[in-house]
């Protein structure tokens, strides 16, 4: 059977790409070098932090596809509970965002400001209201280690593996064929197109054919996007997570101290993340890292300090330049689309970064401009929101 459409990677990206297709009629093949755990995807902390009407933010580009992907994951986590009955846990738990006096408590002045400004429910706490909210923030409180902050109401979560789990159920039902330990080795290219892919697999070498291919092998899409041509910047960018439990929960909400957080789940667990470390393709814990995100949990959350350390992992996040992601068309090669660099929002991002790849492949217009995100657009000096300047900020905050 002729396949329409070959997607590089299994993650949240080109998963649900996959099944937005899927569910347009179109055959669609996955190939993904190595299972779902070792994705960065399965290894986020599942937070979505609340979005602005997209009116509020015109001119924005990542902030309109994050607040369009938002809403579209409510309708998403509605269907896959239908489809494949597993529930991916999305749920607006709220968010605290807090600081000790100094820099960090100014620029949470700032960010409420910002947050009013573009009409996000938002609400500023002194000391004593954070800990009446949150009841574990008490002795940090006592301490003056948390002197004041933002209450977020419609900040939300998501456990990402259920979620990978959902679509990866719901590709299957659609008719999506997905491979875990198939490598592309190599993608050949003739006349101005992609003729196919090279794979190789436990069962041999094989090569691949489509119609159009889509490049979404988050961290390691740079490298093959080189291999015909294209230079994106999907620098990985690690993240390491240990998850805690005590005895019974004792967080009701997402607690943020500048990067780093604390994600109560509902299964009594907490999530303490994460480093944003430049280190290259290695997804190794580090002690001693661990050991400050547990002191970071400890000094917000003090029964965390005597929590069983269940257990630790890393990730790598597709980094990006400009802090935007690629999402397009490649130039000069009109059957093949990238979607990579979705840096710290890719599960945010992702079912609107699905519905953008297939009207493209579709030959529709997406609902939102997507010049920004233009795979080998210009990249200027790092901005706010890059990978330098947060892995700058995450450097100095330690
Ligand atoms: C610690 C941490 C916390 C995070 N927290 C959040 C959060 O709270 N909210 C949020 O929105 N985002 C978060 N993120 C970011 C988010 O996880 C990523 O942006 C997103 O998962 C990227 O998805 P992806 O599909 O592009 O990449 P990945 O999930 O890494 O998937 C890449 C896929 O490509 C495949 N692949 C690679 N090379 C090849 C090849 N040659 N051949 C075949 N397949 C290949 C891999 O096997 C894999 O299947 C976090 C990330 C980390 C690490």
């Amino acid at each position: 059977m002729s396949l329409d459409c070959c997607i590089i990677g299994g993650g949240i990206i080109g998963l649900s790409i996959a099944r937005e297709l899927a569910g347009r009629g179109r055959s669609v093949r996955v190939l993904a070098r190595e299972g779902r755990r070792e994705t960065a995807s399965w290894a986020a902390a599942g937070i979505f932090p609340p979005v602005p009407d997209p009116a509020a933010v015109a001119g924005d580009a990542n902030a309109v596809l994050t607040a369009w992907s938002d809403s579209l994951h409510r309708h998403w986590a509605r269907e896959l509970v239908a489809e494949t009955r597993l529930d991916n846990g999305l749920f607006a738990c709220g968010g605290l965002h807090v600081a000790a006096a100094g820099a960090g408590l100014e620029r949470l002045r700032r960010d409420a400001e910002v947050w009013h400004a573009k009409g996000v429910r938002c609400e500023w706490l002194e000391a004593s209201g954070l800990a009446a909210v949150e009841p574990a923030l008490a002795g940090a409180v006592a301490a003056g280690r948390v002197e004041g902050g933002i209450l977020l109401p419609d900040e939300m979560r998501i456990r990402p593996p259920r979620h990978l789990e959902a679509l990866e159920r719901s590709c299957a039902g659609r008719g999506v064929s997905l491979s875990h330990d198939s490598e592309v080795t190599g993608i050949t290219v003739a006349g101005g197109r992609v003729n196919g892919l090279e794979v190789r697999s436990p069962q041999g070498a094989e090569t691949v054919v489509a119609g159009s291919y889509v490049l979404a092998a988050g961290a390691w899409s740079g490298p093959l996007a080189e291999s015909i041509g294209l230079a994106i910047d999907t620098r990985p960018i690690r993240g390491q997570i240990a998850l805690l439990r005590l005895p019974q929960q004792v967080l009701g909400r997402i607690v943020n101290r500048g990067l780093d957080y604390l994600v109560p789940r509902d299964d009594g667990r907490i999530l303490a993340g994460s480093t944003l470390e430049d280190v290259g393709f290695d997804r190794a814990t580090v002690p001693t890292d661990i050991a400050r995100l547990l002191a970071v949990a400890a000094e917000l959350v003090g029964d965390l300090a005597g929590a069983t350390v269940e257990k630790t992992w890393a990730g790598l996040r597709p980094g990006s330049a400009d802090g935007l992601p690629s999402i397009g068309r490649v130039p000069g090669k009109e059957n093949v689309i990238v979607a990579a660099g979705h840096f710290r929002a890719g599960l945010h991002q992702s079912p609107g970064t699905a519905v953008i790849v297939a009207d493209l492949l579709e030959g529709k217009s997406p609902p939102l401009d997507i010049g920004p995100f233009a795979p080998g657009r210009a990249i200027g000096p790092p901005g706010p929101a890059s990978t330098a300047t947060l892995v700058a900020r995450a450097a100095a905050e330690r």
